[in-house]
């Protein structure tokens, strides 16, 4: 009776920590907001908007999929660095971080995508299954993952990357990015990165 007990309580247990380890709160971060528009000073297209608008579609496609998703803004106002890191450090051990942003560069020909990680190989896997597949649906230029101590990477005590998504800088890439089938397109494949890795 107490081993059936106990093998049950064994049972539930391991139950719920595979639920848990299997399908982790996406937290989705979109850079900027608020009087933080992005991109470079001037920039025509505001950096912020889109990233918030390929956030929410991702955050969509994730619920839609099933998975339990928070947005660390999903409207237009300014949330600091450490405030970002401190929504995702809630689900830490059971959570993964993932922040969308836009490109801006001085030089209007720079275009393509790149990603980030700080450390880990957690991070770094997560950085390269995302990586190709938007590369690969885009067919923009492979700029490459990168490791960099960005702020919201290194203060996140989850698995964490931060998603270039192209230059609002360059003619050709802009163009796309003010496209909503082709953001579609972004937050998709992003999704299907998060997904391959964490079911
Ligand atoms: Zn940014």
């Amino acid at each position: 009776m107490n081993v059936l007990y106990f093998l049950r309580r064994l049972y539930v247990l391991f139950f719920f920590a595979s639920v848990a380890v299997g399908a982790p709160t996406i937290i989705i971060d979109a850079g900027h907001g608020g009087h933080d528009r992005g991109g470079m000073p001037g920039q025509k297209l505001e950096e912020k908007g889109y990233a918030l608008d390929v956030a929410r579609r991702l955050d969509s496609v994730l619920r839609r999929a099933g998975y339990k998703t928070v947005m660390t803004r999903s409207d237009d106002t300014f949330v600091g660095l450490d405030e970002r890191c401190a929504i995702a450090n809630r689900y830490a051990g059971r959570g993964v971080f993932v922040s969308i942003h836009f490109n801006g560069a001085d030089n209007p020909d720079a275009h393509g995508i790149e990603t980030y990680y700080s450390s880990g190989s957690a991070s770094l896997r997560l950085a390269q299954s995302i990586h190709s597949r938007v590369v690969r649906a885009t067919g923009e230029i492979d700029r490459r993952v990168h490791s960099r101590g960005f702020r919201v990477l290194r203060g996140t005590r989850v698995p964490a990357v931060l998603c270039e998504l192209g230059f609002l800088t360059n003619r050709g890439e802009a163009r796309n990015i003010q496209s909503s089938s082709y953001r579609q397109r972004l937050a998709d494949n992003v999704a299907a990165g998060i997904r391959s890795i964490y079911r």
